[in-house]
């Protein structure tokens, strides 16, 4: 399984890396590697940034989902999601705080935050999103990539959910971020947790996500880019790693390697063959919980107007009748 790869590890610059799987979820040809000196997944060779932006501008949506604005049961679903999101980051933020979410997708966290007091910006890549969330929802989204705009040092939290493993490069989009966070300011990051066992083995890898993090890679991506790593939690089940950090002036880390990290993750790597998947008791569980909360999802979403009836109700301003809670 590990062989020669080319390319360097943007994290810690090393040559070196061993092969993880030559095809994508669909079957098509995909080659990701694990890096030796770290353990950072990746993509190899990934797309250029001209075909990334491409990507994400006219077809990510649509190729994922299938729409260009969100279906009510995802509105509900990134509604409960962004509740629980702001009541975990409350201690650092205020009414009044600016607040800025890179890959605002829907809008959803950034209503929510704005009817928290706070002052909401997003940019969105997706024109369909992004003009959804701006015409539909009344929100400050601003259209294409964090490399399109400057805002300078204005905000007080950052927001990357499910954002950092698609960017082609993850180290300068952090640099960038942190570039805009006041003194003390704070920089939230969401990405999939490749330790997480609850998922068939193949599955994990599509040639959206370029990288794969585990806590010790997001948390050195952080340091690389000056912030300082506060804390690094997985999600109660495991599938998503949260690390918050701060913008405290600290000088960036140099690219170093991750001691260990390889070897942990190369281990666990073959200790998850497909059929130890299939066999687990918490596939199952996992599965049918799945299925349920899709289910009660789209039942609930059907009891609302609109979308923005349900982003009215998660934020407590009054459920329409017959609606229900959600
Ligand atoms: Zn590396």
């Amino acid at each position: 399984m590990q062989a020669e790869v080319h390319g360097e590890c943007p994290l810690c610059g090393s040559h070196d890396a061993a092969i993880l799987s030559r095809r994508a979820r669909d079957g098509s040809p995909l080659t990701t590697v694990l890096c030796h000196g770290c353990g950072l997944g990746r993509v190899e060779p990934r797309p250029s940034p001209a075909e990334l932006t491409a990507f994400y501008r006219d077809r990510y949506r649509l190729d994922y989902k299938g729409l260009l604005r969100p279906a009510r049961y995802h509105v509900l679903r990134a509604a409960r999601l962004a509740r629980e999101r702001i009541q975990r980051l409350s201690d650092l933020i205020a009414p009044g705080d600016a607040v800025l979410d890179v890959g605002a997708g829907g809008g959803e966290f950034l209503y929510l935050v704005r009817a928290a007091g706070c002052q909401a910006t997003g940019i969105e890549p997706n024109l369909g999103y992004a003009g959804y969330a701006r015409d539909e929802l009344g929100l400050d989204v601003l259209p294409g990539f964090p490399e399109d705009h400057d805002f300078g040092p204005r905000f007080r939290l950052v927001t990357l959910f499910h954002v950092l493993e698609h960017l082609a490069d993850p180290l300068e989009g952090l640099r960038r971020l942190a570039g805009w966070l006041l003194p003390g300011g704070c920089l939230v990051v969401e990405v999939p947790n490749f330790e997480f066992a609850c998922q068939h083995p193949a599955h994990r890898f599509h040639r959206a996500h370029l990288f794969h993090f585990n806590s010790a890679t997001l948390r050195r991506c952080g340091e690389r880019a000056g912030l300082t790593p506060v804390s690094t939690a997985p999600s109660e089940d495991g599938g998503v790693l949260t690390a918050i950090f701060r913008m405290d002036g600290a000088a960036p880390s140099p690219p170093e390697p991750v001691a260990g990290n390889f070897e942990r993750l190369w281990k666990l790597e073959c200790e998850r063959p497909p059929i130890r998947y299939w066999l687990a008791p918490a596939t199952w569980r996992h599965t049918a919980a799945r299925l349920l909360r899709m289910t009660e999802e789209h039942l609930s979403a059907r009891r609302f107007p609109s979308r923005r009836a349900i982003l009215d109700a998660r934020a407590g301003r009054g459920t329409p009748a017959g609606a229900g809670r959600i």
